[in-house]
């Protein structure tokens, strides 16, 4: 007895640095919102109703929370909009109610605190007072930080690692996030980003894609992505899989969506179950992986209706689903949160934690972005809580390089926050570069997480640090 006092005792004064505990997971009520309020859980579960009543401006946003949030965040919105933003408004009902949903509306403007407070608005809906007004971007921050478009084989298909590519088959989305690494191309213009437009006709695109594959058998892995292949309506991503399972050479893919998150119901329809089914059964016959990979970067966004879909994918034949989210503060950069987060998308829903990336290099992305040092400790404080097989690898794409774990970095200049990073394959764009593999690749820390003397250093040299780059580009 008194050893079971002791133990107690102990384990109160020398707590568990991340207490575990089963939560249910829950669909918040959506008519807790005004222009929500009528809305039955039929339209609620129609895929159909989902996409069309998304919310794509403010006017609409106005619509369905009314006086809930006060005018200036509104308007905090618009000047997000108008000088920063680098994606335009795409948020599905599905996504939108998750937002604040422990908070009870009491009234005009009660909401407006939680609004400006929630990890999943901060990058769904993101307001101009989060950004930072020192190093709003990173001087070397840029378009296509990851140099995608370089890789291109053919339009859209990235070959970087030797054995996978990424197929872009479209450059929408069913909802847009503020931090979209393929800001360049995915989503609508914006007063600050007018968005590249693929060249080549759909059909043909694909079909180009389908043919480098075919005459490419070092590729085995393929993500099939976007923009997200939800998309995609659905008997086009089905004629696609399907000419990918008839090549020997392929042996997984990965169907890229978030809105398997942010609209389940797009996955939960009939014809998309049926036509999983279909085309798992024959990568099943094929011994080929087929396997959906999500984006959930908070735990309030795994919902029932999350584990629905999963549910509905796995009795379709799916073998896997898995998650790969972003790190971002505000939004899931402590220990907590991270792990929060991937009990729920484990416990709750069944779906594996896989990776988070580090944000990007893009513009306007600073005050979301961790430094290197910062993502190591996050590392380091979720290991042990979960399973080896679903502990989640917190990783840096390099730009040139491709994902690292954190740990993997060659060289770190904590001054300046600048990384360097070593590679053991060539890119698709390095075959007859010699020194691709002894060669070191930078990324940088935010300047406002480095010490006064680094970010002087910034200050004076910036332009010069760009040019260095620049150079040393062309010469590789
Ligand atoms: S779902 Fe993916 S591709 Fe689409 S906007 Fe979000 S991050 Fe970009």
């Amino acid at each position: 007895m008194t050893d079971v006092l002791t133990s107690a005792a102990s384990r109160a004064a020398f707590p568990q640095p991340y207490a575990y505990a089963r939560h249910e997971l829950v669909e918040p009520d959506w008519r807790r919102f005004p222009g929500w309020a009528d809305v039955t859980e039929a339209d609620w579960r129609s895929a159909q109703w989902q996409r069309s009543h998304c919310v794509k401006n403010i006017a609409q946003l106005r619509a369905v929370l009314g006086d809930l949030v006060e005018d200036r965040f509104y308007a905090d919105i618009e000047a997000d909009i108008a000088n920063a933003a680098t994606m335009s408004m795409l948020i599905p009902p599905q996504m939108l109610n998750t937002f604040a949903s422990s908070v009870e509306p009491a009234g005009a403007g009660s909401l407006t605190e939680a609004f400006y407070a929630d990890a999943v608005r901060r990058y769904m809906l993101p307001v101009f007072s989060d950004r930072r007004t020192d190093w709003t971007s990173h001087p070397h921050s840029s378009r296509d930080s990851l140099h995608e478009h370089e890789m291109w084989k053919v339009e859209g298909l990235t070959h970087r690692y030797p054995t996978k590519v990424l197929a872009e088959l479209l450059p929408t989305c069913p909802q847009y996030c503020g931090h979209c690494t393929r800001m360049d191309l995915v989503g609508n213009s914006t007063p600050s980003v007018e968005k590249l437009k693929f060249l080549v006709k759909p059909d043909t695109r694909l079909q180009e894609m389908l043919d480098y594959l075919r005459q490419t058998p070092g590729v085995r892995d393929v993500v099939v992505s976007g923009g997200d292949v939800a998309n995609m309506p659905w008997p086009r991503l089905e004629a696609f899989i399907a000419e990918l399972l008839t090549m020997d050479n392929i042996r997984d893919i990965r169907l890229a969506s978030k809105a398997f998150m942010a609209l389940p119901q797009h996955w939960l329809q009939d014809d998309v179950r049926a036509g999983m089914e279909r085309v798992a059964m024959t990568a099943r016959d094929r011994g080929v992986g087929l396997a959906i990979h999500t984006h959930v970067n908070a735990a309030q966004s795994v919902t029932p209706l999350v584990r629905e879909a999963t549910k509905a994918m796995f009795e379709a034949g799916v073998r896997d689903v898995r998650n790969q989210g972003v790190l971002m503060k505000g939004v899931n950069a402590t220990s907590e949160d991270l792990l929060d987060l991937c009990f729920a998308l484990m416990d709750g829903a069944g779906i594996l934690p896989y990776y988070f990336y580090m944000c990007d290099m893009i513009p306007s992305a600073e005050h979301w972005r961790v430094a290197v040092w910062e993502a190591q400790e996050l590392q380091h404080a979720i290991m042990g809580y979960l399973p080896g097989f679903a502990t989640p690898r917190i990783v840096c794409d390099v730009p040139y390089v491709g994902k690292r774990w954190v740990h993997q970095l060659h060289e770190y200049d904590r001054e300046r926050g600048i990384s360097y990073w070593t590679k053991n394959y060539r890119t698709g764009i390095e075959t007859a570069d010699a020194d691709a593999l002894s060669r070191t690749y930078e990324y940088y820390d935010p300047i406002h997480t480095l010490p006064a003397s680094g970010q002087r250093w910034w200050a004076d040299h910036a332009l010069e640090s760009i040019a260095a780059a620049d150079a040393a580009h062309a010469d590789a």
